[in-house]
């Protein structure tokens, strides 16, 4: 019964993966709209899931009751996404007046534009945030879909595109990889590969594990030689993720890119802000500012550089898939 069922399902994506073949337009087209209201969820996640987290990880169940505990440091947490209510249940709101945005005020991209970037209702301002995360959505879903090649593999694809994205978002302003996100990743790495759509079974599983055990050691290397951790748990949970998706082949080019990234950027950033420091008195605040951020005070690291390694891993991961499909 339920592989007749299988089989059925087959057969109608077999004729709609034929349809997108026959039809490039067609799928380019859907593709694009499906990237603009992925983009828009994953702007909302990426608002709502690190607030969810940061106000869950100020109290510890204990005993039946709520005491304060202290934020540790960047790593994901792991008591996340119990309030499934502020993630699904409530549909999209102002954070500034709460009410509830009509579906008309809620198109992804266009709305962002025809309201100025302000509430319909009490006209504060909405993040900027909102329209890079469906734009960056959009351009990704773009290019995927300019691909000529469609199969089960290519819906993988944006799938994982869709991780990427929310991760790089969150761990860019929260310097945080949530569990609930790498972990799923991770699963849906594997999952995948039950079915061979990137690589063998085995070798994802082998991947997951040279993933996580690789920059356990780096980080361990890294906390002898310096006296304390050097990157969060979320960064290694999130490269076993990624070893569970594309294998171990070219994890080690990865994690290559990822630091050669991080290092220009740092390298373009300290450059930049070096000569702002040069400049007026209010640019040297906003310098004050940079410092107080990159050393990670907001998260109770003080004095060292922080740096949020999900970006450039989500950056090369993304680049890698792509170039895959290419070859
Ligand atoms: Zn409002």
């Amino acid at each position: 019964m339920l592989l007749t069922l299988l089989s059925d399902l087959d057969d109608y994506v077999q004729s709609l993966f034929m349809l997108f073949e026959h039809y490039p337009l067609f799928k380019l087209g859907l593709f694009v709209i499906l990237g603009a209201l992925l983009g828009s969820h994953a702007g909302m996640l990426s608002v709502r899931l690190p607030l969810q987290i940061k106000q869950e990880s100020q109290f510890v169940c204990h005993n039946g009751e709520k005491t304060q505990c202290q934020y540790s440091n960047n790593d994901s947490l792991t008591h996340a996404s119990n309030d499934k209510a502020l993630l699904s249940k409530k549909r999209s709101h102002c954070l500034n007046c709460m009410s509830l945005i009509p579906f008309y005020h809620n198109v992804p991209i266009l709305s962002y534009i025809v309201l100025k970037g302000k509430c319909a209702n009490c006209h504060a301002p909405i993040s900027k945030q909102y329209l890079w995360i469906e734009m960056h959505m959009l351009v990704l879903f773009f290019c995927i879909g300019l691909l000529p090649q469609i199969g089960y593999e290519t819906i993988a694809f944006l799938a994982i595109t869709y991780f990427t994205v929310i991760l790089l978002w969150i761990d860019k302003k929260h310097f945080l990889l949530p569990d609930v996100l790498t972990l799923s990743l991770l699963w849906m790495g594997l999952f995948f590969n039950l079915f061979e759509l990137f690589v063998p079974l085995q070798d994802a599983v082998i991947g997951a594990m040279v993933g996580y055990a690789s920059l356990w050691g780096v980080n361990k290397l890294f906390c002898i030689v310096r006296g304390y951790d050097g990157m969060g748990q979320g960064d290694m949970k999130y490269f076993a993720a990624i070893g569970a998706c594309i294998g171990t082949h070219y994890l080690l080019l990865i994690l290559t890119l990822s630091a050669a990234l991080a290092i220009i950027h740092t390298l373009l950033d300290a450059l930049f802000m070096h000569k702002k420091k040069l400049g007026t008195n209010s640019e040297l605040e906003s310098s004050k500012q940079y410092q107080l951020n990159i050393n990670g005070s907001d998260n109770s690291i003080n004095n060292k550089q922080m740096i949020a390694f999900g970006v450039y891993l989500s950056i090369s991961f993304w680049g890698i898939c792509f170039y895959q499909f290419l070859i």
